[in-house]
């Protein structure tokens, strides 16, 4: 009969681990590599009893650095630091958390992990601790993301998109919209309860003027997320253009350093030269590819075969001529944003100006002086939209940048005539529009999607 009632649970059933695999994780959460400091993180029940094992401390104050020795299991104290412990729930992962910095030796703090996991904790798989941090609810998924971007960023300035995104500031801005389709649905299936009472002219004005509103502010949210995109992955520029113009002097311009062979005989160039650098605020991935033209060597017919390739495969081509017009380039590549560089200014002989013939950009330059160089780089971040002062960027996946034109997509596919005649498909157009959205905070996100997410990060993040 007791059986019937709700038994009450002590304390430690809340604390004990649920599952037979150790609940709390361990890793050096800095690069391996020796170091003034380096950092071991534990996070889950046992996280702060193991501490108190290792520190040989009776207790551990929370949010409070201790200085102490940290013991092996044989009780020698093999180094000493600071250990601080984070009661849950007001921690990175959510959970009871636990930090030692000691000396950065690798072989001190995979002792230190090593004693964790003989304790009951176990080696945390890459980016645990913040999947942990987005099962907890203390992050959303975008949030999440921005912690590898943050940690990854090539410049100050994609770390301030990151970090604009971790602090919520995108999430923000999604939810707000998602909210705002919230109420225009509501508003329309309020409309198709009441059904003949409604006065459909205003009620179509009224929606009118809330989509266009929204599509205003996505279409903005989207600029910002794809400037954000193009800050952490930058760019794909192939330069290509016929023998002899400067290609690879160009490569090497930009790049600073000589990486392409420079040479006044043609088909010098027979295979891809790739270098990552930035230009400005954007990184950039560039491709120094074989000359075009006509050949009959087999090789040199490969390279050009190849430069084809990594041009139609880039976002931007840097096409190099040293008069114009500008040589006719193939098929595949002029489906491709461009550049026209007219190279070799420096040279009296080719310095008559004249029009590249269609919308395309043309930046006069020598890459032997540099003289006209500056103006490349901005047109370059002109291109990847990231020109001039910080914008307020997010940090922002491809994902991302899916989902909200997904959702511009749903709102832009509402009929006006089909609101009176079918409210019921306009209904589904906002209903699609904010399960984009959503999917950006990780609503809806799949077991493979945020493994996908989580595998990207280093261990111990
Ligand atoms: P590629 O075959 O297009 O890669 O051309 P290269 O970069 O190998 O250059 C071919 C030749 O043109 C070399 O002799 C370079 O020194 C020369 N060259 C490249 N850029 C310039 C330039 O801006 N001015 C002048 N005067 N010569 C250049």
């Amino acid at each position: 009969m007791s059986d019937a009632r709700p038994r009450l649970l002590s304390a430690d059933a809340f604390t004990q681990p649920q599952a037979m695999a150790p609940d709390t994780i361990v890793a050096v959460s800095t690069p391996s590599g020796r170091g003034a400091i380096g950092i071991v993180r534990l996070s889950g029940t046992a996280a702060h009893r193991i501490a108190c094992t290792i520190t040989r401390s009776v207790d551990l104050a929370p949010r409070q650095a201790h200085y102490r020795a940290f013991h092996d299991d044989d009780g020698e104290a093999f180094d000493d630091g600071l250990v601080l412990y984070f009661p849950a729930p007001r921690t990175y992962t959510g959970e009871d958390l636990v930090e030692f910095h000691g000396h950065g030796n690798p072989v001190l703090l995979h002792r230190l992990v090593a004693l964790a996991c003989a304790d009951g904790a176990r080696a945390a798989r890459p980016g645990e601790f913040t999947e942990r941090a987005f099962l907890n609810d203390r992050l959303d998924l975008a949030q999440a993301e921005a912690v590898a971007d943050l940690i990854a960023s090539p410049t100050l300035r994609a770390a301030r998109a990151a970090h604009r995104t971790l602090s919520g500031d995108f999430g923000d801005a999604v939810s707000g919209l998602v909210e705002r389709v919230r109420l225009a649905r509501a508003e329309l299936e309020a409309a198709i309860d009441f059904g003949d009472d409604v006065d459909t002219d205003a009620l179509l004005a009224h929606q009118g003027e809330h989509r266009a509103a929204l599509c205003r502010d996505l279409t903005v949210l989207l600029a910002r997320a794809q400037q954000g995109v193009r800050l952490h992955e930058g760019l794909q520029v192939a330069i290509v253009g016929a023998p002899n113009v400067g290609k690879s002097s160009l490569l090497n311009r930009l790049a600073g350093v000589e990486r392409a062979i420079v040479t006044a005989v043609p088909g010098t160039t027979r295979d891809l030269v790739d270098v990552d650098l930035l230009i400005g605020s954007v990184p950039v991935r560039l491709v120094d590819t074989a000359g075009l033209r006509e050949t009959d060597d087999v090789i040199e017919a490969e390279g050009i075969r190849r430069t084809q390739g990594a041009a139609s495969a880039a976002d931007l081509v840097l096409h190099v001529v040293d008069r114009l017009p500008a040589t006719a380039l193939p098929d595949t590549v002029t489906a491709i944003p461009r550049i026209v560089v007219r190279n070799k200014i420096d040279l009296a002989s080719v310095h008559e100006e004249r029009e590249v013939g269609d919308a395309t950009t043309c930046v006069p330059l020598s890459a032997l002086t540099g003289q006209g160089c500056d103006a490349l780089i901005e047109a370059i971040e002109r291109f990847a939209g990231i020109h001039g002062e910080d914008s307020g960027e997010f940090a922002a996946r491809a994902r991302h940048v899916a989902a909200l034109e997904a959702a511009l997509e749903a709102l832009r596919g509402i009929d006006e005539a089909g609101l009176a005649d079918a409210p019921e498909l306009v209904a589904e157009h906002y209903r699609q529009a904010s399960d984009a959205l959503e999917a950006i905070a990780g609503r809806y996100g799949s077991e493979a999607l945020l493994g996908d997410i989580f595998a990207r990060f280093c261990i111990g993040k």
